[in-house]
């Protein structure tokens, strides 16, 4: 008998085992059984993969409706031309000197065929699958077959005759079943080969215990375990398939939220800093001056975090917003009351740009109660300072010092702040901006710079909107507040598609837009896919790869001097400029000395020059969705009209066009973020460890099954509560540890 953790080799032999290790990374009893049908193949049912992708390994079971020998054309030899009825479908195989196949695969047969699915004329077919003529499907008849009467060949034939029982008949019921479970397979391994060994597994697997207490199986109505295995694997209807499936996916999101309470409840052990709001102080001070009103989302968020800063503690809290709809702001704000409390706060930014901007921008705003120390400051004013790696020797050492004596109260940089082990005086909060490029981890890092054991508070801000669910997973269980409102009077971004190819007089006008634009006084961007400077090219070259068929930022920027923006002021801006080139390139902008921005992504968030109306983005298919409305949402800041040109060599119809013609089509950025995620799909999404195939998430999905993870939230908080480390649990325990591997947890801590 066999149990969950035992190992394959006893039980299936060490060549197949081997071959399971090799090709699914499957090792145990468990992790066979967790390797889920993907699908079923109903017998008389509509064939549930309607348009199978070209190149995929398909099994599907057919009759023959058709089968006629060819003389081939362009060759001396025969062929088999076969029609077959799968389901509701028609679909043509092909089989290439048909010797045999001729005397098996004839009108009427059953049988099943697996094989490479190729697209034809808009129809798809299989060249010269493997197969299996099975039995006619008849109750309670023996369903053991002499050895000598299996006919097939390939690898179905084999895996046929793999199924002899102990005698030398061969056991047919199989093919027999309602539903026939079809598995994620490859060349090596087919879903026949899984199927043999889930079978056997299953045969001999002992009754397991359940994890999941009888309270919760109950109130939900799932069925145990044992049983949602078997029913997974060898369902009799597809009520089962739903029930099994129903169940399983508990267990995933359960697991999940345990490892989560767990963490909760570490974050929740920690001290840190109370910053109450104090009446007369920096914070009170910046309300009082600030030239705009907030908007009533800034309000109430702000509320939220002046609450949270009040605690003791630590906030963990996620901000998002659209690009401009002043989440700055309202961290400012935030950092104020740490510093009234008497607390030093750090700003993180992704790019040594993007600190420098905020560090401008934060000064800017608060005027004189940023300048402590200098003329003109006002009396409750604080220091901003920034530290960032590239700075010359001198201005490091006194910005350092700034942060040692605790005079910088907002203390501004990159991820070097933290791993440069800069010693803060009295750290007590931390801004991250655009927290997907900070993991969980890194946050974890911050948290151990407090004073006196004590951990600051954190706020993320984004402005890629995040589902509640993964925010409450992925992301390490951040609380989440968003603005969904724009500033008054922000004039929205008009979007438009142009296809280089088809119009290449199209990419003339949007030239001549920002020749437009810029002579009405605005300014634009540029912004190409890659640099193009000769380093990567050369590195490519020297791989033997040839560089890509886009245009470089390096390329166009002379094509544009020399062409059509002649009479313009040019600027380039990209991360390979040394760090003072680019700081200047974005003063000359920001000072509207520059009127036409060539650039890389490195403007993609926080740049703030609300003077710049037009963005034209070049091979914008090369971009993500998210990436081309973050990019989009650097014009139209100000009060005039926002224009965003995309251009792309891909033709209209395909899926790259049509990605970006849903891009133009809304500003929506919630809306974007869901169409971004469903075509990354969730594992890109959770990073690369998802890419093995003995993911956690197999049945879950973040963004469906949000209800499923309601309930086992409120139910790993129930059984956390009462028995934190799940001592009386020992399933559960075994669960977390075998749903998340060691690798699995610490990534879901990392992302
Ligand atoms: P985000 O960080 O969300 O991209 P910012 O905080 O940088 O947005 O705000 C974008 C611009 O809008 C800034 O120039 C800011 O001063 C301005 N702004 C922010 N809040 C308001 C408001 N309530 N009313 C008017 N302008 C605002
Ligand atoms: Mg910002």
């Amino acid at each position: 008998m066999a149990t969950l953790t035992d190992r394959l080799d006893h039980l299936l032999g060490a060549k197949t085992a081997d071959a399971l290790v090799d090709a699914f990374d499957i090792h145990t009893v468990e992790d066979l059984l967790r390797h889920y049908p993907h699908r079923y193949a109903a017998q008389g049912r509509e064939l549930t993969e309607k348009d199978p992708e070209e190149g995929s390994h398909i099994t599907i079971i057919a009759r023959v409706v058709k089968a006629d020998v060819v003389n081939m054309k362009s060759r001396r030899g025969q062929m088999l031309k076969v029609v077959l009825a799968a389901e509701s479908q028609s679909v043509d195989a092909t089989f290439f000197n048909p010797h045999k196949v001729k005397h098996a695969v004839r009108k009427g047969a059953r049988a099943m065929f697996s094989g490479t699915v190729k697209y034809f004329r808009g129809k798809w077919s299989l060249t010269h699958p493997s197969y299996l003529i099975l039995p006619e499907p008849a109750e309670g008849e023996d369903q053991v077959v002499s050895l000598a009467h299996v006919r097939g060949a390939g690898e179905l034939a084999g895996m046929a005759r793999a199924t002899q029982q102990s005698g030398s008949g061969v056991d047919m019921s199989i093919f027999n079943r309602e539903l026939i479970p079809l598995y994620p397979a490859t060349r090596e391994i087919e879903s026949w080969t899984l199927l043999r060994c889930v079978r056997q597994v299953l045969d001999q697997l002992d009754e397991i215990e359940d994890p999941l207490p009888c309270t919760v199986r109950d109130e939900h109505g799932f069925v145990g375990l044992y049983e949602a295995l078997r029913m997974v694997h060898l369902p009799d209807t597809r009520d089962d398939v739903a029930r099994a499936h129903e169940r399983l996916r508990f267990d995933e999101a359960a697991a999940l939220q345990l490892v989560l309470a767990r963490r909760r409840r570490d974050v929740a052990a920690r001290t840190a800093p109370q910053c109450p709001p104090k009446p007369d102080g920096l914070a009170a001070e910046f309300d009082r001056r600030l030239p705009f009103e907030l908007t009533e989302g800034q309000k109430q968020v702000a509320r939220e975090i002046s609450s949270d800063l009040a605690e003791a503690h630590p906030m963990n809290r996620l901000l998002q917003g659209e690009v401009g709809s002043g989440k700055t702001v309202v961290a400012l704000r935030a950092m104020l009351q740490a510093v009234d409390a008497g607390y030093q706060c750090a700003m993180l930014a992704p790019t040594e740009v993007l600190a420098a901007q905020h560090a401008h921008s934060l000064r800017e705003m608060l005027g004189p109660l940023g300048i402590a120390g200098e003329l003109g400051a006002h009396e409750v004013a604080t220091k901003v300072t920034l530290l960032t790696g590239s700075m010359p020797a001198a201005a490091r050492k006194a910005a350092m010092l700034d942060i040692v004596s605790g005079d910088a109260g907002i203390v501004i940089g990159t991820h070097a702040l933290i791993q440069d082990e800069v010693a803060f005086f009295n750290l007590g909060f931390v801004v991250v901006d655009e927290q997907h490029r900070f993991g969980v981890e890194q946050r974890d890092e911050l948290r151990s710079r407090g004073r006196d054991g004590l951990s600051p508070h954190v706020l993320v801000m984004t402005a890629t909107p995040i589902p509640r669910t993964i925010a409450m997973t992925v992301l390490g269980d951040l609380e989440t507040s968003a603005l969904r409102q724009l500033p008054q009077g922000r004039a929205p971004i008009v979007s438009n598609v142009v296809a280089a190819r088809q119009r290449p007089q199209w990419v003339e006008r949007a030239w001549e837009r920002i020749r437009e634009e810029v002579a009405d006084g605005r300014q634009a961007y540029v912004v190409c896919s890659r640099i193009g400077d000769g380093e990567n090219e050369a590195d490519l070259r020297g791989a033997g790869k040839e560089p890509p068929e886009t245009t470089s930022a390096v390329d166009l920027f002379d094509q544009l001097r020399s062409g059509p923006m002649r009479d313009l002021r040019l600027g380039l801006l990209h991360g390979r400029l040394p760090a003072d080139e680019k700081d200047a390139v974005m003063r000359d902008f920001k000072a509207g000395t520059i009127d036409v921005l060539v650039c890389t992504t490195v403007v993609e968030v926080g740049v703030d020059v609300p003077n710049a109306t037009v963005m034209v983005l070049v091979d914008a298919d090369r971009f993500g969705v998210s990436q081309l409305h973050q990019l989009r949402g650097r014009v139209g800041r100000g009060s005039h009209h926002g224009l965003c040109i995309l251009i792309t060599d891909m033709n209209p119809g395909s899926p790259a066009f049509e990605r970006l013609t849903a891009v133009a089509g809304t500003n929506d950025g919630f809306e974007l973020a869901q169409l971004d995620l469903r075509q990354r799909r969730e594992g890109d999404v959770l990073g690369s460890a998802q890419s093995g195939t003995a993911t956690t998430l197999r049945l879950l999905s973040l963004l469906e099954h949000e209800d499923v993870i309601e309930a086992a939230r409120e139910f790993a908080r129930d059984v956390t509560e009462a028995d934190p480390d799940l001592t009386e649990h020992p399933g559960l325990a075994a669960l977390v540890a075998s749903a998340l591997d060691a690798e699995r947890i610490k990534f879901l801590g990392r992302s």
